[in-house]
């Protein structure tokens, strides 16, 4: 609940996963002074209750480079007593990488030092609507309080900034299998070794079905074939494919692929047990019968192969979380490809409407609104990862006040 009497802010951010927690610090350090930060929980986002188990694609640098980017960090680092998750994340090796927890850790240290700003308004909730009204300027925010659903509350600011992050494509738009005909893994529980073992049955055949190649697939790909060498001797996976494995890659001075290819453990795993070469030898491959889904056979593939299949994990990407219900002088605004009523803008982080006009005050960062970028090549990407969400909030934060 709010520890102030007023409820107009200079700011409204939603989410407070390392996105919020990253626009918090940038817009502290440019001098906002009075901040509404609203979640459901304060504890981290996605990476603390999703990826702890997951090995970083990044090295520990980034993330250390992350959490002292901006004064507002540098000074809850220090003032944190230790030893904490920046004194333990300093220790790692910081060209390698890590496990998702010590980022998650760091994520929640640094939420609990803004929490005690008195800058900080925070209100555990849910953000359910959102209005901008030209006469005067303002957002008018509305939260389902998290301590008594039943009851709302209303904030006001000229800003708004949604950092409200994404999640797994449970099923995607064409499924490859009708509804139910196969009992479907949740990604995000495969992604987690400390819940999968209880989600699949030991003593019994499974064959578990795997659509795609991402890097998530091929952690979820990881984690299956370690249930198999181990508790359970009865698990088969059939992969299916359609694409070559694609990695990260280091050029003369830039990655190519730095966003959506493989890299860390999963490209290591990739390289040295999925390839097609190494596969009919590896470990992995024991348990593993890739299917190659590509244009023109993936309808035969998977008629011949899913009646032998007893699970369905879609690993083929995220997509944004609902927005809160966003108008502006009461008319409603959309962001789909249909309606382009809001439209993404990360060149200053914001959102043009269906003119091509700034929408005022609003704004985005994170997984659900990332930075696109051009590789050297010309290849377009989204940039995802706590430094990255940093360096563009830098770059964009100045634009917005
Ligand atoms: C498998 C995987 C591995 C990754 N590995 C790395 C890595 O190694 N290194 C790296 O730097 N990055 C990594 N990332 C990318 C990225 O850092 C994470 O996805 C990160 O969790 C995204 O942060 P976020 O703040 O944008 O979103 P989230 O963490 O999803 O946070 C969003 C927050 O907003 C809240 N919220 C949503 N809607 C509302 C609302 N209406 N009202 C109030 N609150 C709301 C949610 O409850 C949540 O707390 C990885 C991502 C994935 C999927």
């Amino acid at each position: 609940m709010s520890r102030l009497v007023s409820h107009n802010y200079a700011a409204v951010v939603v989410g407070a996963g390392p996105a919020g927690v990253a626009v918090l610090g940038n817009l502290l350090e440019l001098g906002l002074n009075k901040i509404a930060w609203i979640d459901p929980t304060f504890d981290g986002g996605r990476v603390n209750s999703k990826y702890r188990e997951v090995p970083s694609n990044t090295k520990v640098s980034f993330f250390r480079s992350y959490a002292t980017s901006v004064q507002p960090f540098r000074n809850i680092v220090q003032s944190t007593r230790t030893p904490n998750a920046f004194s333990v994340m300093n220790k790692l090796d910081q060209d390698d990488t890590c496990s998702l927890h010590y980022a998650a850790d760091m994520c929640k240290d640094l939420t609990a030092g803004l929490l005690k700003m008195k800058q900080v308004s925070h209100y555990r909730g849910e953000v359910t609507s959102a209005n901008f009204e030209d006469h005067n300027s303002t957002w008018t925010v509305r939260i389902r309080l998290a301590d008594s659903p039943t009851s709302n509350t209303e904030v006001f600011a000229p800003r708004l900034i949604l950092c409200t992050g994404s999640a797994p494509i449970a099923t995607p738009a064409q499924p490859v299998v009708a509804d139910n005909a196969i009992e479907q893994l949740d990604l995000d529980t495969v992604l987690k070794p400390s819940i999968l073992h209880e989600a699949l049955p030991k003593n019994e055949p499974v064959t578990v079905a795997v659509i795609g190649a991402s890097h998530s697939a091929i952690l979820a790909i990881m984690n299956l074939v370690d249930l198999a060498r181990t508790s359970h001797p009865n698990l088969r996976l059939k992969w299916f494919t359609r694409h070559p494995l694609r990695y990260a890659e280091f050029m003369d001075g830039w990655i190519l692929r730095d966003n959506t290819g493989l890299k860390g453990q999963a490209a290591e795993f990739a390289r040295e047990q999925l390839e097609d070469s190494r596969l009919p030898v590896s470990e992995a491959g024991q348990f593993i019968e890739k299917v190659d889904t590509s244009k023109g056979k993936e309808t035969a593939a998977y008629a011949s192969h899913f009646p032998n299949c007893t699970h369905i994990l879609y690993a083929v990407g995220y997509k944004r979380n609902p927005l809160p219900r966003l108008s502006r002088n009461g008319r409603v605004l959309l962001l789909n490809d249909d309606h382009k009523q809001l439209e993404w803008d990360s060149g200053f982080g914001g959102f043009l409407d269906e003119h091509k006009e700034v929408i005022p005050g609003l704004h985005g960062a994170g997984i659900a609104f990332p930075e696109r970028v051009a590789d050297p090549i010309r290849n377009v990407e989204h940039a995802v990862g706590f430094f990255k969400f940093m360096k563009f909030l830098k770059r964009v934060t100045p634009m917005w006040i």
